[in-house]
């Protein structure tokens, strides 16, 4: 028993250790808390002592049997099945993993996938020629998503509020690679920022 005591917590005969002492004192509410957390598949060590420590680990193992789920829905339809067969060199966006409100994730996922209510968009869904789908802002460009996070002077104030820091060593930089860096970052807080601006700017 000293020995398995020794090993870490990833081992398997430490967890069924620790499995056997628990279900001494089975009514205890850490048990039955282990229990239901169990039922769900998100079953963690009540010797995790730490509030945040145990928080992470409660939302990291949400998210991984959130994952999992979707590859299962994935393998059950048949034109996508390829997508799960092939999920072992696959890998979760950073975006996703990162904790934001429904609202703005809504927003931020809108954005990556050029969902946007841009008029670039209206027009394309509207059959509508290319160079007609320009700005209400009145600038003669076309309203695409790099004009409403860079250009259109309608969004300046919430510009200025979310992203001038962020874009602001950027301005001769290529508009793919200012795009990449707003859309594919895996900072927290760049995604949170830029989730707001498109939150605010488009309600
Ligand atoms: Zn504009």
């Amino acid at each position: 028993a000293a020995k398995i005591q020794s090993l870490g917590f990833d081992r398997l005969p430490k967890l069924c250790l620790v499995e056997q002492t628990a279900s001494d004192n089975s009514n205890s509410w850490a048990k039955q808390i282990r229990i239901i957390t169990a039922h769900f598949g998100l079953s963690f060590q009540s010797q995790i002592l730490h509030v945040n420590q145990a928080k992470e680990i409660f939302l990291q193992r949400a998210l991984d049997h959130s994952a999992q789920s979707d590859l299962e829905l994935l393998s059950k339809n048949r034109a996508l099945g390829w997508l799960s067969k092939n999920k072992l060199v696959f890998h979760c966006e950073k975006y996703l993993t990162i904790s934001l409100h429904f609202s703005l994730r809504k927003a931020y996922t809108r954005l990556r996938f050029e969902l946007l209510e841009s008029m670039n968009k209206y027009g394309h869904f509207h059959n509508w020629p290319y160079c007609d789908r320009t700005c209400i802002c009145g600038a003669p460009v076309i309203e695409d998503i790099a004009h409403i996070l860079f250009d259109c002077e309608l969004f300046s104030a919430l510009r200025q509020n979310y992203l001038s820091n962020i874009l602001a060593n950027t301005l001769h930089w290529n508009v793919n690679y200012r795009l990449s860096l707003l859309l594919t970052s895996s900072t927290v807080q760049v995604v949170r920022a830029v989730a707001r601006f498109i939150h605010k700017a488009t309600v």
